[in-house]
């Protein structure tokens, strides 16, 4: 590459929902993307941005030869399986995807000679916390094979790191949720299990009714606690530890999250309130496998990479989210 050549950044899970608004704000800041996603969970409606190659990451060779032929600067790897119960009845599809076709990544960008990596981990990693906010440096001990997928790569990637062989950012992800405020991409699974977006389709009217899963926890009132972050601001991560990666910085682990909590019921009454509708709501037992309690502890993502964010607030986070719901 020349001198005056864009920045080339590969982005696995682009046509996804994180993976799509990060190669938006990419493209918006003059990167060049180029996006892999074999569609498993995506319809294809978010990809907007970059040049697509449809691949499975189960095919070492064709990323090893698209490698080779782009030489990207940085991979951003979104690409995988996301569902916690999912994962407790078909665990060796979340290891196979999760953890094998990472290996066939990773194997693919060694051979190429790429060397700057950048992940999609997962508060998952920390199961149940024993202290909150939930420190990077806390133990991991997953409580299910989609948690444990993440804690295993993120293991190969420390010990990849520390035999020289790439530099990494992991970045462990809270509850992402929220839309492109320009309401051109969103979310777009079509068994929503997430409770903003459930409540939203609950108030649309694709539900019938919403339900709370356990009252009962040792939490202020009752519901589980999360740490809810709009998925622009999780892009804008994204591209501070790229920019991090490229100007030499050494690999990292950082919670992305904006340390501060809200229950089940505190997102009920925002969902009724953003969107006007009074929808039913069912208190049902716990689901099986959700901390309490799930916070970040955020210092560290803001010192090494000034990370700063601008739609810190659960109302607008539901609001863009209901705003790409509505047209959608
Ligand atoms: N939840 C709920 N009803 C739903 C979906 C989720 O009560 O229809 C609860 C869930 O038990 C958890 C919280 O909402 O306590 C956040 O769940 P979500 O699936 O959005 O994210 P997770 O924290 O599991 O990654």
């Amino acid at each position: 590459m020349g001198l005056k050549d864009p920045i080339r950044v590969v982005v696995t899970g682009g046509a996804g929902y994180i993976g799509s608004h990060v190669a938006k704000l990419l493209v918006k800041r003059g990167y060049e993307v180029l996006v892999i996603d074999n569609l498993a969970s995506s319809s294809g409606k978010n990809l907007l941005y970059g040049e697509f190659y449809p691949l499975d990451l189960a095919n070492e060779e064709g990323l090893c030869e698209l490698f080779r032929e782009k030489m990207p600067d940085v991979v951003m790897h979104f690409a995988a399986y996301i569902v916690v119960p999912e994962s407790v009845e078909h665990p060796l599809k979340y290891y196979y995807n999760n953890v094998g076709n990472t290996l066939r990544l990773l194997s693919a960008m060694q051979r190429a000679g790429i060397k700057n990596f950048i992940f999609s981990s997962s508060a998952a990693v920390y199961g149940i916390p024993e202290s909150i906010p939930v420190e990077e440096t806390a133990p991991l001990n997953p409580i299910s094979p989609y948690g444990e997928s993440k804690a295993m790569v993120e293991k190969i990637l420390r010990d990849m790191s520390l035999a020289g062989e790439l530099r990494y950012v992991s970045l462990r992800y809270f509850n992402v949720a929220g839309a492109d405020p320009e309401g051109e991409i969103g979310p777009t699974y079509t068994q929503p299990t997430h409770l903003i977006l459930r409540a939203l389709k609950t108030a649309k009217g694709e539900f019938p009714f919403l339900e709370i899963y356990g009252t009962d926890y040792p939490t202020p009132d009752g519901t589980c606690v999360r740490d809810y972050i709009h998925v622009m601001d999780l892009a804008e991560a994204h591209i501070l530890a790229m920019e991090y990666l490229l100007s030499g910085g050494s690999s990292e682990v950082l919670n992305c999250g904006y340390g501060k909590g809200h229950s089940v019921r505190e997102v009920v009454k925002l969902a009724k309130a953003v969107t006007g509708i009074d929808f039913e709501v069912r208190e049902t037992g716990r689901r099986p496998g959700d901390p309490p309690v799930l916070v970040a502890k955020v210092e560290k993502i803001k010192r090494v990479l000034g990370f700063r964010p601008k739609y810190e607030d659960l109302f607008l986070i539901i609001k863009h989210a209901w705003e790409w719901e509505r047209k959608n």
